[in-house]
């Protein structure tokens, strides 16, 4: 007994505590202070960091039936990314970074002043609850968005439907997005650290775990240490209800979480039937 509480002592003394992390934080402001002020390094850190996270789906796709033990954990075995899918995907992502985010990064870097470090490291525990606060903030937040462009036909054929072409997900379909998609999704991905005044650390985090689990949600695989099942009861969805929603496209609008699926009536745990596939096509 009195060990099992010294070791919650020390547990909650070591997450919640600012020195877990402050080494790490006084390195990186005191060796890269210019790189970190400035207004284009989150948009460095995420576009960066989208194409290392892409690269071993992307491997893992290529390989196809050489990598026979990787393959079990395909959720579609019978359908595999052809080269023309994949640079259609790649010529979209650097469209929208060319003429959307490039432009919107210099205008941050010329009207923005650089953002100030603060001399402490958040602990462990507020890095945690903040990257969680922020992916369910997000999680909400796109939940209505992409219901409203599912059930407005307008919204969807005009903005939305271009992430449809592939009902069996790949790593490059995440960001096979209309310009005004993704300016949405980096609209609050930027904002809600905001509203949750959340630490630099935190902010940065979050967004790099963000690019992770949107990869991984179209990843077109459900490996054993997919982010679904390091939560209990399903409450995470993943790549396997992300795959549901591209073969069934009015189940399952939360990116990431299930709640609002399941509250709202959304909710589709299993693959459709060829038919159940015809009619949401039709509709
Ligand atoms: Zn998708
Ligand atoms: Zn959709």
């Amino acid at each position: 007994m009195e060990l099992a509480k010294s070791c919650v002592d020390i547990w909650i003394r070591s997450f919640g505590s600012c020195s877990l992390l402050q080494p790490l934080w006084d390195s990186l402001r005191l060796n890269y202070k210019d790189y970190l002020r400035s207004p284009l390094f989150p948009v460095a850190l995420t576009v960066s960091s989208y194409f290392v996270f892409c690269l071993p789906f992307l491997a893992c796709d290529i390989m196809g039936d050489k990598w026979v033990w990787i393959q079990q954990f395909k959720i579609q075995p019978s359908r595999r990314p052809t080269a023309s899918s994949m640079l259609h995907c790649a010529s979209v992502t650097l469209y929208n970074h060319m003429f959307l985010v490039l432009p919107a990064s210099v205008a941050q870097w010329v009207w923005r002043p650089p953002v100030d470090l603060p001399d402490q490291a958040p602990s462990l525990l507020d890095l945690l609850s903040g990257v969680l606060g922020n992916l369910l903030l997000f999680d909400f937040q796109y939940y209505i968005w992409h219901l409203l462009h599912h059930k407005i036909r307008w919204l969807y054929v005009t903005f939305h439907a271009i992430h449809h072409q592939y009902s069996s997900p790949f790593a490059l379909a995440t960001q096979c997005l209309s310009g005004w998609e993704l300016i949405t999704v980096g609209f609050w991905t930027t904002l809600n650290p905001i509203i949750l005044k959340s630490h630099l650390l935190t902010t940065w985090a979050f967004m790099v775990f963000h690019v992770y689990v949107s990869i991984e949600d179209h990843c077109g695989y459900d490996f054993p240490w997919s982010t679904t099942h390091l939560f209990p009861c399903g409450i995470y969805g993943g790549a396997s209800k992300h795959d549901v929603h591209h073969q069934k496209p009015n189940t399952n609008f939360a990116p990431h979480f299930s709640h609002w699926d399941i509250v709202f009536g959304t909710h589709s745990g299993s693959f459709p039937s060829s038919s159940e596939k015809d009619k949401d096509n039709s509709s």
